[in-house]
């Protein structure tokens, strides 16, 4: 099968590929991922496909039936779509939601790549090592699950989370307690921690239009602790700016969104990722001067 063509065209021999989401309209990944394979002359087409939670198993079934190779999925459907898939990963079934699935001869499997793709952003963009490192989460909604799942995987000493339902948290930290220490907390605890190695948001709080709003204040930041936030628009959250200021390192989100697609591109071709080429798009398409 032909399955080179530098020139970009798509033709008979188009490999598809597309994200599922309601909506979808907003979405980077088709300018990140046609990017990707335009990178490597790799014939395949990428486009967004706004699927409403009732026609997600129809959709799911025009993956066999059509021959999609591989599927992203976002907000509304990274949990219903378990139910229509052949297979689920075993992290993934861990963490509860998928958002890759890649098509082996009509098999469906499902992947989380967030948590692993958020890890893999911070240990290339900080050059952390997080074993023995002391963690606190803000946040447990689906982001967190993945999030923490991944960095548990990596050896830290504990990891605590916060968040504004407290019964979220504490089931977040049962269910990922066999993989590290984990725990849940108080918001009201956030102020008084003075030895976390990675302070991490993955609530919602500071968003756009919302871009004035920190998840949590009175925070202790010392010089060398790594602030990290999930929330890339804005690129850089007043929460990071104030860490920054304070002298912490600060850690955005885009890289995670970035690192989840090359894992997906990753799984789907059996390459590495031209990661910089991806961000480049990203960037290009947000208007953003690539730094
Ligand atoms: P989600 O499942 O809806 O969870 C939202 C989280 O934010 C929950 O912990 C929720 O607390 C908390 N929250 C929301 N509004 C709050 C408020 N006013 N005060 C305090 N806490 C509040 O959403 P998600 O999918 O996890 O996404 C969370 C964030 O991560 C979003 O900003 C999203 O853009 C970002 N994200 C980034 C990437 C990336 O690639 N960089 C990927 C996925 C998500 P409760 O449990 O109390 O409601």
């Amino acid at each position: 099968m032909n399955n080179r063509n530098s020139a970009g065209a798509i033709d008979s021999h188009t490999i598809l590929y597309g994200v599922f989401g309601d909506p979808v309209h907003h979405s980077k990944s088709p300018v990140m991922m046609n990017a990707a394979f335009r990178e490597f002359g790799i014939n395949a087409a990428y486009a967004a496909f706004h699927v409403k939670p009732d026609r997600l198993r129809d959709a799911v079934c025009g993956i066999r039936a059509l021959g999609f190779r591989g599927v992203n999925v976002t907000i509304p459907h990274k949990v219903e779509v378990m139910n229509y898939l052949d297979e689920v990963d075993e992290a993934a079934s861990i963490i509860g939601a998928v958002n890759t699935i890649v098509n082996e001869n009509g098999r469906l499997t499902g992947y989380n790549t967030d948590g692993i793709g958020y890890v893999r952003s911070l240990k290339t963009e900080t050059g952390c090592d997080l074993r023995g490192k002391r963690i606190v989460v803000i946040g447990a909604g689906g982001a967190a699950r993945g999030v923490v799942y991944a960095l548990a995987r990596e050896g830290p000493a504990s990891i605590r989370i916060a968040n504004r339902t407290r019964d979220k948290a504490a089931e977040l930290a049962k269910d990922m307690s066999a993989f590290a220490d984990c725990s849940g907390i108080n918001m009201e605890e956030l102020s008084a921690i003075s030895d976390a190695d990675l302070l991490l948001n993955t609530t919602s709080v500071g968003m756009h239009p919302h871009k004035d709003q920190v998840p949590a204040a009175n925070i202790r930041y010392r010089p060398g602790m790594i602030v990290s936030d999930l929330i890339y628009n804005p690129l850089e959250t007043r929460w990071l700016q104030l860490a920054g200021q304070a002298g912490a390192i600060v850690h955005r989100g885009l890289g995670m969104f970035i690192y989840q697609g090359a894992y997906a591109f990753e799984y789907w071709t059996g390459r590495p990722a031209p990661v910089e080429v991806m961000r480049e798009a990203v960037m290009r398409s947000l208007q953003i001067p690539a730094e």
